[in-house]
């Protein structure tokens, strides 16, 4: 989508007035105010889903470290039996 003024491509169709010009963009251009919510509503969404993967990908990494811990020791336990 580019601006009517400039011509260049508008990043944004969230602001009434183009990010390069300051030109006034006409409503078909622009996104309705419900538009603008759901689509902060869904960024607000992905990112917390990001923060909730993030979260979890540490605590598996946690996990996995101590069952490498456990297991990987080098056997102090079976050595006396020959
Ligand atoms: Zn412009």
């Amino acid at each position: 989508m580019d601006c009517p003024h400039c011509h260049r491509l508008l990043y944004s169709r969230q602001h009434p007035r183009c990010g390069h010009c300051g030109g006034l963009l006409p409503e078909e251009l622009r996104l309705a105010t419900h538009e603008i919510d759901a689509i902060k509503a869904e960024i607000r969404e992905i990112d917390a889903r990001r923060a909730k993967a993030k979260e979890k990908e540490q605590e598996e990494r946690e996990a996995a470290r101590r069952r490498n811990d456990g297991a990987g020791g080098g056997g102090g336990l079976g050595t006396g039996f020959g």
